[in-house]
């Protein structure tokens, strides 16, 4: 992987997730992140 961010639902940041794929920031659990794609279909699961 070449730098993938994505958006923690905690802290609410654009992150680069840890090895682990945790939050470097909060250490939220991947679940809680969100990753970027080039469209934002995947904030239409959330707002459902
Ligand atoms: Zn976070």
């Amino acid at each position: 992987m070449k730098g993938q961010k994505c958006l923690c639902k905690v802290c609410g940041q654009l992150v680069t997730p840890t090895p682990a794929g945790t939050c470097p920031l909060c250490g939220a659990p991947r679940e809680m992140l969100v990753m970027q794609r080039d469209k934002d279909d995947e904030e239409n699961d959330l707002k459902k």
